[in-house]
């Protein structure tokens, strides 16, 4: 996708705050980004709408990582738009089950159809029985045949002067002497959506009562592919999308508003002209893809975690043995900087939200540049034993950091008062290790 929504995206991922102004910012170039990409404009309406709603709300204000949270929003919600969990090929409960392809001419039927059938017997351990029904050009039988050819597979034929409702219905009494458990019919198609073409799958429809009709569109088509979608769906009422030629330089704007234009699920995506490129599909997968992922995903997997158990684990052992200084309350402020305010910080402390003394030793944005400005006017000594810092030491801090010398007083209380707490707490919690305790 756009350049544009990758720096958006880089510049809202390291935010401790999101406003309602950045998310604004945001969906705006994920907006354009996706119109962009081709998405139908409907589909980015509601999309922009919801990821609004979600990001604006609690979820991600009171997040530690909103600007990551952010990113998730979208990325969980262009995974919803694509179908969310990936879905299956049906079964029907009398063999065989019949699969139809049906879409434009090019969009890649034949080549599917013989992707499925290497698909469901490798995966699925299938036998297929491969149906040739496209009968206005000799090639593409040949082409079906050569695929069976590839595949060792029988291929179903009566060649061109046969009626397709015809070839198909036999296939079916064939496969089922034959004891083949899948029928993939290939069909005709054309280069536009036409009613003679639409008559002649619904009569193969009606006839063969297929178990998936598979509609095989090619995402390098954009929004073409969303419309022929829409008007094959309306006429055959289809069960599933086979998205071609995702290899190629595709925006992937079609299979955003594929599922949400039919409400069908994208099944499979076709990753190459070669019998094993297919893939099933993943919602998921594509969402990152779309995003342009890679560094993205990672800072959305750490979003997930939200919180460094590492590091959290150091600080509760630095609080229980009293090590405590200013250069780790200064690596700390450089954390919080990035997660948010101090008292969320001292949430994911273990115990330490409870203690209510350290919550209201609240700072604010500004007041944490000051604090760290006092810190780094400190000499290394005085960070590690900061009860040598006398009145001249003080005055000199406070010279040294733009603040005053109440300001630094402020402070050294307050980090006084931090480590007489962690004493508590850990006593505390000592108290209860021995009893053996409750909790
Ligand atoms: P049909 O007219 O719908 O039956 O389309 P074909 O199966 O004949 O495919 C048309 C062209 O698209 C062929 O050259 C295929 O090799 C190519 N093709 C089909 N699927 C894919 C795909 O997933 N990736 C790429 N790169 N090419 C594909
Ligand atoms: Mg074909």
């Amino acid at each position: 996708l756009a350049d544009r929504l990758q720096s958006t995206i880089k510049k809202i991922t390291g935010k401790g705050k999101v406003s309602e102004q950045d998310v604004k910012e945001m969906t705006r170039e994920v907006r354009l980004a996706l119109l962009e990409a081709d998405v139908n404009f409907k589909v980015v309406k509601q999309l922009i709408a919801r990821i609004k709603e979600r990001a604006i709300g609690q979820e991600v204000m009171e997040s530690l990582t909103p600007g990551q949270q952010v990113i998730k929003v979208v990325k969980d919600e262009l995974t919803q738009l694509m179908g969310g969990e990936q879905s299956k090929i049906a079964v029907a409960d009398r063999s065989p089950t019949v699969i139809m392809m049906v879409g434009l001419q090019g969009a890649g039927k034949t080549t599917t159809t013989g992707k499925l059938a290497n698909h469901l017997r490798k995966k699925h351990n299938r036998n297929p029985l491969l149906v040739a029904c496209d009968v206005y050009r000799p090639a593409a039988i040949k082409q079906l045949e050569t695929l069976g050819t590839q595949l060792d597979m029988p291929v179903f034929s009566m060649g061109t002067e046969v009626n397709p409702v015809d070839i198909a219905h036999k296939a079916i009494e064939q496969a089922k002497e034959d004891h083949r458990d899948y029928v993939i019919i290939d069909t005709a198609g054309r280069l536009h959506v036409d009613e003679n073409l639409m008559d002649e799958l619904q009569s193969i429809k009606n006839d063969v009562k297929p178990d998936e009709i598979f509609l095989v569109v090619d995402s390098m088509t954009g929004q073409d592919a969303v419309n022929v979608a829409e008007s094959f769906n309306e006429q055959l009422d289809i069960t599933g999308v086979v998205l071609t030629k995702l290899d190629g330089d595709t925006r992937g704007g079609a299979a955003l508003s594929i599922k949400s234009v039919t409400d069908k699920p994208i099944k499979f995506a076709g990753m190459g002209e070669k019998l094993d490129q297919l893939e099933a599909f993943h919602p998921e997968r594509m969402a990152s893809r779309i995003l342009g992922m890679g560094d993205v995903l990672s800072l959305i997997e750490k979003a997930q975690t939200n919180v460094d158990e590492k590091q959290a684990k150091e600080l509760e052992e630095k609080m229980r043995t009293m090590s405590f200084t200013f250069d780790d309350f200064l690596e700390q402020m450089g954390q919080v900087k990035q997660m948010g305010p101090l008292d969320e910080l001292m949430d994911m402390i273990p115990g330490a939200g409870k203690m209510k003394g350290l919550k209201n030793a609240q700072f604010d944005e500004k007041q944490l540049g000051q604090v760290e400005a006092i810190i780094q006017s400190m000499t290394k000594k005085e960070r590690q034993e900061p009860s040598i810092i006398n009145g001249s030491r003080r005055k000199r801090i406070a010279k040294g950091s733009g603040t005053s010398v109440a300001q630094v007083n402020r402070l050294l209380k307050q980090f006084n008062e931090m480590k007489k707490m962690m004493k508590q707490m850990t006593n505390m919690q000592k108290g209860k290790k021995g009893k053996g305790g409750f909790n």
